[in-house]
């Protein structure tokens, strides 16, 4: 038997109705604060990402579905939304007229261990705001975010935040992080080895026990931000409350991703059974100018769907539409029942055709598929133009079942549906 391949999953059932749920709300927010709708292509070029995400960062040195295609060129399946909505801003010559705000939904790809709400192709949901530098700005976004959040039914979350500061500031913080891991080298992983020269900043996102350790003690950036990046923060921190957003400042947040800089942000569930980040995202300097745009800043967020999924009620989320299952009760009946479905549909009536097996058999079916309404037609109602109108799961015997003209069925159904 086929199965998905490890680390991807069929989407159906409740599970679906929740993604669409949380793509209906996060849309209509989202249209609220101006943000409209783009799609890019699930593969591009390698280079899109090697050159945004970093060469030193997990997602490009290990976690990337690339391959060569037939005509020998490097491709690969999207890790994240952010680069190729970028690319797209400057090939489709948006750039002209900034600022803009867009929205995407889809989804990824990482090459990263299956677990629990780590999956190798998964979803994100991501806002991007490019061509406006301003706290105003960071704080709105993380604002929305948190509406979408409360919106959806999650309550139990904080907002993790820190500054990356400027280039300024991570220059003399490297030097700083440099001379404190360095006394620590001969104890750190392999890879965080390599990173000392290459992309320090990248070791505090070690998952490593021992590097994590060891980054518990390291300085933190707060410590070294230039005094614009420090007012800057602050007064980003300042506005989130001035909005009643619950957020907490985290020195050792840094997010797994290279480009980000000044205000970076983080969503935790605070659910007991699930209490892993939800999304995140950040203010990045230098983006649309890597791909040949304009020198200017931006700023973006992206949730893991899934792992918002995972924190509402299955049982909240079932089919539950109620339909009508049109029965007819021998093979005699079946051309006027279909005839019957068809007036059902052009009244806009959710309905099931069920005209298999014996006629216990056929409400048993209309039982299993949830249809809250049987209309039965035997040989008598064919002869008086009636339907049998049947009321399933419902005790009242005076109540469960009526003979209707089968002119008059829609309205009738329009009513008590
Ligand atoms: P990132 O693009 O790494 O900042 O991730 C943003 C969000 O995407 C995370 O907070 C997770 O909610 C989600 N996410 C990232 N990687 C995965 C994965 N492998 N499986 C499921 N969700 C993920």
């Amino acid at each position: 038997m086929f199965r998905p391949i490890r680390g991807m999953k069929d989407l159906y059932g409740s599970d679906i109705n929740k993604y669409n749920f949380i793509i209906e709300q996060a849309r209509h927010i989202g249209e609220k604060y101006g943000y409209s709708q783009i799609s890019t292509p699930i593969v591009e070029q390698t280079d899109v990402f090697q050159r945004s995400i970093g060469d030193e960062t997990d997602v490009v040195s290990k976690e990337m579905y690339s391959f060569v295609d037939k005509g020998g060129e490097s491709i690969t399946l999207r890790p994240e939304g952010t680069a190729g909505v970028m690319r797209a801003i400057v090939s489709e010559s948006m750039a002209q007229s900034l600022p803009i705000k867009l929205m995407y939904y889809g989804e990824m790809f990482r090459y990263d261990r299956p677990q629990k709400g780590r999956y190798r192709q998964f979803h994100q949901l991501g806002f991007e705001h490019i061509g406006d530098k301003s706290p105003y700005t960071d704080a709105l976004l993380i604002s929305m975010a948190s509406e979408i959040l409360n919106s959806i039914g999650i309550f139990g979350f904080k907002v993790l935040i820190n500054s990356l500061g400027d280039d300024e500031t991570r220059e003399s913080y490297t030097k700083g992080l440099v001379k404190y891991l360095s006394r620590h080298e001969e104890n750190l992983s392999e890879d965080s080895k390599k990173r000392l020269t290459k992309n320090p900043l990248r070791i505090l996102d070690s998952k490593d026990s021992k590097d994590k350790e060891i980054c518990s003690m390291a300085p933190i950036i707060t410590d070294y931000l230039s005094k614009e990046s420090g007012q800057y923060f602050e007064k980003v921190c300042a506005l989130l409350d001035d909005y009643g957003v619950n957020f907490e400042i985290d020195n050792f947040l840094v997010r797994g991703l290279d480009y980000y800089s000044e205000t970076a942000f983080e969503f935790k569930s605070t659910s007991e059974e699930y209490g892993d980040s939800v999304g995140g995202g950040g203010r990045y300097d230098k983006l649309l100018k890597i791909f040949g745009g304009p020198d200017v800043s931006g700023i973006g967020f992206a949730f893991g769907i899934e792992r918002l999924m995972m924190l509402l009620d299955d049982s909240k989320f079932q089919n539950k539409a109620k339909k009508v299952a049109v029965v007819p009760v021998s093979e005699d009946e079946n051309d006027t029942a279909f005839q019957l479905l068809k007036t059902l549909y052009d009244a806009d009536i959710p309905a099931e055709f069920i005209h298999n097996g014996n006629l216990s058999k056929k409400m048993k079916i209309a039982d299993r598929m949830n249809c809250g309404i049987a209309l039965i037609l035997g040989e008598d109602e064919c002869e008086n133009e009636t339907v049998t109108v049947k009321l399933m799961n419902c005790d009242d015997k005076s109540k469960k079942t009526q003979t209707v003209a089968r002119n008059d069925i829609a309205s009738f159904l329009k009513h008590s549906l």
